[in-house]
């Protein structure tokens, strides 16, 4: 019997995802460009279902019923385009060839189109969870044709974490739809961590409190509506003692954040699509400051910090964490309303006609974002499927309302501790730019109107608007 489903590329990820095929009982055929990978996976796992090995991509095809399902899980960028190149040629018209790697959405575009030129499917998918969870069920997002999806749904729905029965895993749109939303999800991670580091750090240095106490802290937090896996593995993080010699793991730990470039294309495509996303710019921002060893050098020691840190005695324990707990959670809330604001700004200008909802059920379980608070963001779509911003839903203002004076005071504190906290405070500021009824806007088009005649709109009148600057100051309409 000719197997259901190809997986090409075992590197950790490949090779997971083949196994979690195999055993939710799909006959898999494997491959990889050097076959020590295929051999190793079979010696070590062939017990595990039903594995087909193939030597080449002519002997991948050829052990594949028809349509056939192939899935791409090379390096991303140039290999995914070598396999591609390689495999086209053999495949029939209906065989549908999915990129699981992590590809720019803009090149899954590109390939989506040269192969539905020839006939063929392209199915651009996100995976999210890491090796675990290619493994025991990652989430999926994936784009392509709605017939593709109609043969690949029920195989990768099967495969895919579930919360509560249903699955982590929604066709998601056409072409590169289902990178976006991967690529989104990166950027979201980003800011989430970002902002963890940020109360951790204010915790640490307004409070003193040490990292096995801070551990105690975001344990608690994970009890309430924080309750997510990127705060229960930072209590894991801050309670770690350094193997080597004790003392706190994360205090011997290089202060150098590293990026493989998912978030910095997350702030790219946000720009191209005139949607501010301040949250995961900062995340990126601050992880690039991190690693600007030259400058830190130069600037630590040497430039000041506040005169006095007289306040920093005054301050009480309890309502200081729960006021860091706010700010946590409202920027939090405001960094998703951004990310969603670019999903649906992108789904509008593709095409792609997006169900906002369905993208937090997908991220609930099996990714990195996963959270008990997703299932709000669901309800708001659910309450208002043409929400506006996250942010004017029902949940997302009372949340906000309850916790924003504190949040304004953990702003405040930074300030005048002199602890960084970007992504508090410009999340804040975009709370803040986002609620205002006047923005000093109407400023930087005067200023435009005056160096670049770039002219103005009214409040008070319809049409285009320009003051003669260096003339008597007359208003002409064009
Ligand atoms: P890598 O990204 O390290 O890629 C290694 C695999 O790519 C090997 O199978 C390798 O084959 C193959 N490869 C590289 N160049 C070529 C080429 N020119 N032609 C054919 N095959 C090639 O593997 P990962 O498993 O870490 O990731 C796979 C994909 O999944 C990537 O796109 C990655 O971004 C994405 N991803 C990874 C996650 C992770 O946690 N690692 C999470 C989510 C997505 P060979 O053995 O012959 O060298």
């Amino acid at each position: 019997e000719k197997a259901e489903i190809a997986v090409t590329g075992l590197a950790v990820m490949g090779r997971n995802l083949a196994r979690n095929l195999a055993r939710n009982g799909f006959r898999v055929a494997v491959h990889n460009r050097s076959q020590g990978r295929t051999d190793a996976l079979i010696e070590e796992f062939g017990h595990e279902g039903d594995f087909t090995a193939a030597a080449d991509l002519p002997a991948l095809v050829e052990a594949l019923e028809t349509p056939r399902k192939i899935i791409i899980m090379v390096k991303a960028g140039e290999p995914t385009d070598a396999v591609i190149d390689e495999l086209v040629p053999l495949l029939d018209k209906g065989d549908i060839v999915i990129d699981a790697g992590n590809a720019h959405f803009l090149d899954t575009r590109r390939r989506e189109q040269a192969l539905s030129e020839k006939g063929l499917n392209f199915v651009g998918s996100g995976v999210s969870g890491g090796e675990e969870g290619a493994l025991n069920g990652p989430s999926i997002m994936p784009g392509g044709s709605k017939e593709a999806y109609d043969s690949l749904g029920p195989i990768l729905t099967k495969i895919s974490a579930h919360v509560n029965g249903e699955p982590c895993c929604v066709h998601v749109g056409p072409d590169g739809a289902g990178h976006f939303v991967k690529m989104l999800h990166n950027g979201i991670e980003y800011a989430d961590m970002q902002l963890i580091a940020e109360a951790y750090d204010l915790l640490r240095h307004v409070l003193d409190l040490s990292p096995a106490e801070l551990a105690g802290v975001f344990r608690e937090w994970n009890t309430g509506d924080l309750e997510s896996f990127l705060i229960e593995i930072t209590a894991d993080v801050l309670s770690q003692v350094d193997p080597t010699h004790g003392g706190p793991f994360v205090d011997v730990v290089l202060d150098q954040a590293e990026q493989k470039g998912t978030g910095r294309w997350t702030v790219q495509s946000a720009l191209d699509l005139g949607i501010p996303v301040s949250g995961m710019a900062e995340a990126v921002f601050a992880r690039s400051l991190s690693g600007d060893v030259v400058r830190r050098e130069a600037a630590a020691g040497v430039l000041p910090g506040p005169s006095s840190s007289s306040e920093k005695a005054d301050i009480d324990r309890d309502a200081f964490i729960e006021d860091v707990r706010h700010a946590l959670y409202s920027s939090k809330l405001v960094a998703y309303a951004q990310g969603f604001d670019a999903i649906r700004a992108a789904s509008e200008q593709y095409d792609w006609n997006v169900d906002l909802g369905a993208m937090a059920t997908i991220w609930r379980g099996g990714c990195i974002i996963r959270a008990r608070f997703l299932d709000r963001i669901k309800e708001a779509y659910d309450r208002n499927p043409q929400l506006p911003s996250l942010l004017v839903d029902e949940y997302f203002k009372d949340a906000i309302a309850n916790g924003q004076d504190a949040w304004r005071r953990v702003v405040a504190t930074a300030a005048t501790a002199g602890v960084p906290a970007p992504g508090f405070s410009a999340a804040l500021s975009y709370y803040d730019g986002l609620r205002a009824e006047r923005l000093p806007a109407a400023l930087i088009q005067g200023l435009r109107d005056l160096f670049g005649a770039h002219t103005y709109k009214r409040v008070d009148a319809e049409g285009t608007f320009h003051l003669e600057w260096s003339g008597d100051r007359s208003e002409t309409k064009s």
